[in-house]
């Protein structure tokens, strides 16, 4: 058995927080290979270390002293090694660092030394061995992890010592210089390890007990989810749900590696369990996993009294192509279409499109509606069970939340209502209430 554990910059944070990680590593002997973010925050009014390297490169780059910053991270790393009685030089090391840190210097080598250092420290802590991330995760002339490459040092790597730990976050480029990955990259490169050595368990263990059925900003306590498919998690993630970096799903869902999401705050929490189907009995009463939504999006209404449908709507397809914005749905009617796409992604933009489709699809009409949320209600177990959008338009209808547009997934896998921006929290109450109570 052989698990790989990830640890977000909150479970790395502190002195403490390394202790909360030397147990649960303790308490399991699969857990083999370790990758840690650069330590975040300890409170609110904390900083992340990556946050701080980042004001670093500004610094330089406006010719501006940053002595004080680096001061305070370094701070940060020598109370971690005094609590916890480490003998790595961390002052020789960042001594060097700080050398480095002229205007030639990258703001990808800069910024990876979070993970660095604190990966330093805790893998002195753990007793295991230290392997730099750019020994074993390699880029390649396009900027993607060369997979090949990067999957052999790795097992190379755990082959020799048995038990590892990796900095997330970073690699190397073929000219040898740092690359890093985009923010919150640690989780990608966990599943690129767990990937490479077909772990049984990819764990990333993070501040919260799992992912939870809806956003706790607008549900009271909502309770978390035990077990969902990747499908689901997509499903949720595309409409909203933020828990885990995109990028980091692929490689442990392509190799059908378990995805387990655990808080290292709450170490008993079994959190949630990511896989690839899910064989049960079906609770006809619960068919929802999750709730998830996202407000400003916008509805372009194209009418024209006897349109040819298919002609018309690529027209106005490939237009929005040219202005490059991606579509979220679209509503057919008889003689009319709207087209739902993000406000944000628009931006101004949206008055061109509705100029080129007067012009190229020549309707009877086109209108603009802003102020539209999309609530999605995702659940592998309302898939061919009738009666779950009719439970759903009820319940949001018995509420006062009018629906200004329907879909449901191909794939039976949601429903996606679509509300007033004003009537978007209610819709998540009521779905989240209705379904769950
Ligand atoms: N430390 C990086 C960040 O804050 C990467 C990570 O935490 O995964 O984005």
């Amino acid at each position: 058995m052989l698990k790989v554990a990830k640890f977000g910059g909150s479970s790395v944070a502190g002195a403490e927080q390394f202790a909360k990680v030397k147990n649960i590593v303790e308490s399991d002997s699969a857990r083999r290979v370790v990758i840690v973010s650069a330590a975040g925050k300890r409170n609110e009014d904390d900083h992340k270390i990556t946050d701080l390297l980042y004001l670093c490169h500004a610094h330089i780059q406006y010719g501006v002293s940053c002595d004080e910053i680096t001061d305070k991270i370094e701070a940060r790393f020598e109370e971690i090694k005094k609590n916890l009685d480490l003998k790595y030089d961390i002052k020789k090391e960042f001594e060097v660092f700080k050398e480095r840190l002229t205007k030639d210097v990258s703001v990808d080598e800069i910024v990876s030394r979070g993970e660095y250092f604190t990966g330093r420290l805790m893998a002195e802590y753990l007793g295991f061995q230290f392997v730099d991330a750019a020994d074993c995760f390699f880029f390649g002339l396009d900027g993607q992890i060369d997979r090949e490459k990067t999957d052999s040092a790795i097992k190379e790597a755990l082959e020799r010592y048995q038990k590892i730990l990796i900095p997330g976050f970073y690699g190397k480029l073929p000219s040898g210089r740092i690359k890093i990955m985009s923010r919150g990259g640690s989780d990608i490169s966990g599943a690129i390890a767990a990937a490479a050595l077909k772990a049984d368990v990819y764990e990333n263990w993070t501040d919260v007990s799992g992912i939870l059925m809806a956003d706790p900003r607008i549900v009271e306590d909502p309770k978390p989810i035990a077990r969902l498919t990747y499908a689901e998690l997509r499903e949720l993630s595309f409409m909203g749900a933020s828990v885990l970096h995109e990028e980091s799903i692929l490689p442990v869902r392509e190799k059908g590696i378990a995805l387990n999401i655990r808080n290292t705050n709450e170490p008993k929490h079994t959190g949630t369990m990511i896989v690839d189907s899910i064989e049960e009995q079906c609770e006809a009463d619960k068919p929802i996993t999750g709730i998830a939504g996202r407000k400003n999006f916008s509805i372009i209404t194209v009418t024209k009294r006897n349109i040819n449908i298919n002609e018309t709507l690529r027209q106005a397809l490939d237009i929005f192509s040219r202005y490059k914005v991606s579509i979220e749905h679209i509503n057919l009617g008889l003689d009319s279409f709207a087209v739902v796409a993000s406000t944000k992604a628009m931006g101004d933009s949206v008055y061109d499109i509705a100029s080129d489709i007067k012009k190229t699809c020549r309707p009877d009409r086109v209108e603009i509606q802003e102020g539209l949320a999309l609530v999605a209600a995702v659940g592998r177990k309302m898939t061919f069970r009738p009666g779950t959008s009719g439970r759903l338009f009820k319940a949001l209808g018995e509420n006062g939340v009018n629906i200004r547009i329907i879909a449901q997934g191909a794939d039976e896998l949601s429903i996606i209502v679509g509300v007033e921006n004003e009537q978007f929290e209610t819709a998540i109450k009521v779905l989240y209430e209705g379904f769950t109570g």
